[in-house]
């Protein structure tokens, strides 16, 4: 099944459907180093959204999550990698290019290689957002749950943005005006030590670094509540963080708001300026639950020796 490429050597045709299109589904996923060698975080559950979104974008894929997890742990162990960023992508490949992509076979990769913070090394410190004049895709346009290659042309546009503002990363508010989500980020406040976060009702992405975060603040005894987050909860947060499979977990500790077209742009600390404290608990405990220090969380490890 399959075969390895070197880097340098792997080539796709130019008239390749995806390209053209975004016709593609993809995964983000993180192996850490632990003890006993590399260990796929979650790998279970990225590899159910995987197919979930094949079959959003009717793509019948040619091989079974079984199979992939295979091709994954092959990858991370033929490179030697003791860390990695592994990016599984199914996508129509070459055979027409009218839309419907009626004689392009659905064709895997997956990659792997080291890949430190997202963010840059000093996210740790605190990230400055760009808070977009531009909203979200809706929850009612497309179903949120899959990752899909075209829809993230929105992220990359916006997150151009941010940074073209002097900003570190972008945030979208949603057609109803409230925060949803980083271009490839959930996000995250606390407030009076009440963790908040939305789900997709406000037209995000739930993200399994999200879900697995609710449940290590619940094992921390960290009140969590999930329910929209309006701009100004967002604003006068006393903590607010990025979380992510990239991103880990990023703290926001400023925010450039230009979310009204017509309004002035204006600059706002979040809470202290600094990490907070609940921010800075959770981020240790997923650090060491994800390189295999925490019994409870050995579970959502896959080992790949
Ligand atoms: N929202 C978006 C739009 C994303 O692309 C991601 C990254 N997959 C997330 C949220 C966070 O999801 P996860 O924790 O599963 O990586």
């Amino acid at each position: 099944m399959g075969k390895f490429y070197a880097w340098s050597e792997a080539i796709i045709h130019p008239m390749t459907h995806a390209l053209h299109y975004g016709n593609s589904v993809f995964e983000g996923i993180r192996a850490y180093k632990t003890p006993k060698g590399p260990a796929v975080f979650r790998l279970n559950e990225h590899m159910d959204r995987f197919m979930h979104s094949a079959g959003i974008l009717k793509m019948k894929s040619p091989y079974s999550k079984k199979e992939i997890i295979e091709v994954i742990k092959s990858v991370i162990k033929q490179n030697d990698l003791e860390s990695a960023y592994i990016r599984p992508l199914l996508f129509y490949s070459y055979g027409n290019l009218g839309l419907i992509p009626k004689s392009s076979p659905v064709e895997l990769l997956v990659g792997a290689w080291e890949w430190g913070a997202y963010l840059g090394e000093n996210a740790l410190k605190g990230v400055y957002v760009y808070i977009l004049p531009w909203r979200r895709v809706h929850h009612s346009q497309y179903d949120m749950s899959a990752k899909l290659g075209g829809i993230y042309v929105q992220s990359t546009i916006c997150g151009l943005i941010a940074r073209e503002k002097g900003c570190d990363e972008a945030v979208f508010l949603n057609l109803e005006k409230n925060v949803a989500e980083g271009p490839g980020e959930n996000i995250f406040i606390c407030k009076n030590g009440v963790l908040k976060t939305n789900d997709k009702s406000e037209s995000v992405l739930e993200g399994i670094t999200r879900s697995s975060l609710l449940e290590i603040a619940d094992d921390l005894g960290i009140k969590t509540q999930i329910a929209p987050i309006t701009k100004q909860d967002f604003l006068e947060a006393d903590e607010a963080f990025f979380s992510g499979t990239a991103a880990e977990i990023a703290p926001i500790t400023k925010a450039k708001d230009a979310s009204e077209k017509d309004a002035p742009v204006k600059d706002h600390v979040i809470g202290s300026g600094k990490p907070g404290e609940i921010t800075k608990k959770i981020s240790e405990t997923y650090s060491d639950c994800v390189r295999g220090k925490i019994k409870k969380y050995q579970q959502w490890l896959t080992y790949v020796g």
